[in-house]
């Protein structure tokens, strides 16, 4: 996991080879470069995908069709991106990594009734390592169009798998695929995929936490502020079946311009957060001498995301739960129900 003092100019840090075999080392750097130049030059990758498929409706990859369709950004809305490259080189720069700042170039903003990849749905953003991009679709809702901070909540999440450890590995017919992102890894060949729910928990969790430190930011700071203070009238208000308006999961909460209708945005993956916060819980109290609060449990997680050095976590999860707890977790397969019965059952 060794970095150069440089500025980095892609996010793939490693390349594995078919079955994880390894792959030679002028292999290995012919891939890197080609990632960096993918980085770099997000028109030049945009023609080559219409060259090497001929024409636009042949690109096999919805995902990387959508990039197509995005719209110019704001001055606004560049100025968010800039915002949030600052946070996020800050969380590198923590764990002693050089700056890697995304291009505007690289995230696109696509308008919500553009058309929007079937592998994404229920989501309103992803990366993609392979295309070196993040995609954020625009919100529906024009309260929620309009907001810095949903926007700057959406472009942060992708940005930090952005950032974190990546690495791509070599499929059956050769091409190389995203493999490890953060925490969680990907196998191309089988369509598995292995503790991606927690890497996406420690990534929203992450996203709040730097989120609420952006608090006072100019930018921020009177959408934040009528958050709050819509939080407070609205608390004991209740739905037509009975239930509280609020569930507390709330990130955004805005109103139009004549203040009759009410926008909430919530915050994303709560099941994945639920198993999080009940491995962080159960850690923090088997090791009641070593850890001063839930904190420093859940900085060890993000360490293991930004890094992909996962050491000093899989030996806390298996100082706790037994031998071999960490390396049985990690290949659980079925996702994040099946993730969370394992968490549910550690003790
Ligand atoms: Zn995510």
């Amino acid at each position: 996991m060794s970095e150069s003092k440089t500025e980095k100019f892609s996010s793939i840090e490693g390349v594995v080879g078919k079955e994880h075999s390894d792959i030679s080392e002028d292999e290995r750097k012919k891939v890197l470069k080609t990632m960096e130049v993918i980085f770099r030059d997000q028109e030049e990758f945009k023609k080559y995908l219409l060259r090497e498929f001929k024409d636009f409706e042949e690109i096999p990859n919805d995902s990387f069709k959508t990039i197509f369709y995005e719209k110019e950004k704001t001055p606004g809305e560049l100025e968010i991106i800039d915002i949030v490259n600052k946070k996020t080189n800050e969380l590198r720069k923590k764990f002693g990594f050089t700056d890697l700042s995304i291009p505007p170039k690289n995230i696109y903003i696509i308008p919500y009734n553009a058309p929007w990849p079937k592998e994404a749905e229920g989501s309103s953003s992803y990366y993609s390592p392979i295309g070196q991009f993040i995609v954020i679709r625009e919100a529906e809702s024009d309260i929620a169009r309009s907001s810095k901070t949903v926007l700057a909540w959406k472009i942060l999440h992708e940005m930090i798998h952005f950032k974190s450890y990546n690495s791509l590995k070599q499929l059956e017919d050769s091409s190389f695929d995203g493999h490890i992102v953060g925490l969680g890894s990907s196998d191309g060949d089988n369509d598995e995929s292995f503790l991606s729910g927690l890497n996406e928990a420690v990534t929203e969790e992450l996203t709040t936490r730097i989120m609420d430190k952006l608090k006072d930011h100019p930018r921020f700071k009177k959408e934040m502020e009528l958050t709050n203070e819509l939080k407070k009238r609205l608390s004991d208000i209740k739905t037509a079946d009975g239930e509280p308006l609020l569930s507390g999961e709330e990130f955004f909460i805005g109103l139009n311009k004549d203040n009759k209708k009410i926008y909430l945005e919530y915050k994303e993956l709560a099941e994945e957060r639920e198993a999080l916060n009940e491995l962080i819980e159960k850690i923090f109290k088997k090791n009641p001498d070593k850890f001063k609060d839930r904190e420093e449990v859940f900085n060890l997680f993000v360490k293991a995301v930004v890094t992909g050095d996962t050491v000093s976590l899989s030996q806390l999860i298996d100082n706790t739960f037994g031998k071999d707890t960490f390396k049985k977790l990690s290949k659980v397969r079925g996702g994040i129900e099946k993730e969370k019965e394992y968490i549910k059952d550690l003790n």
